[in-house]
């Protein structure tokens, strides 16, 4: 079973993430902030991250520049979530390293074809 880390510092947004990724299948881990994520990474990598921009103590692109430089051989696939209002932002992910962007709220079809066009699905 392939894992997914859900990045939010909202409870509700990754309570609704994890509904949907647990209904496709995926097993579901959780962090608050970018910290709390590198150091589940660190511990054990997931398949994919689900990655929120805006959070306290480390931001999602924070994380993304720290991910990139542990040169691993086989890193997670990274879905950046943003929001409309943020589109600015989606470049500075992916050149930070991030696969695919999803705008918030999403979906179930959204997520799932974004997780089909990195490879996990
Ligand atoms: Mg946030």
């Amino acid at each position: 079973m392939l894992n997914c880390l859900v990045v939010d510092d909202s409870k509700v947004i990754r309570k609704v993430a994890r509904h949907i990724l647990e209904s496709l299948n995926l097993k579901v881990d959780e962090a608050a902030d970018g910290r709390e994520a590198l150091e589940m990474c660190d511990a054990k990598l997931p398949d994919v991250v689900l990655l929120d921009w805006n959070m306290p103590v480390m931001s999602g692109l924070d994380f993304l520049k720290e991910l990139s430089r542990r040169d691993l051989p086989q890193p997670p696939k990274v879905i950046f979530c943003t929001t409309e209002n943020g589109v600015d932002h989606i470049r500075a992910a992916v050149d930070a390293g991030a696969d695919e962007y999803v705008m918030k709220p999403f979906d179930r079809d959204t997520l799932e074809s974004k997780l089909q066009i990195v490879g996990i699905l």
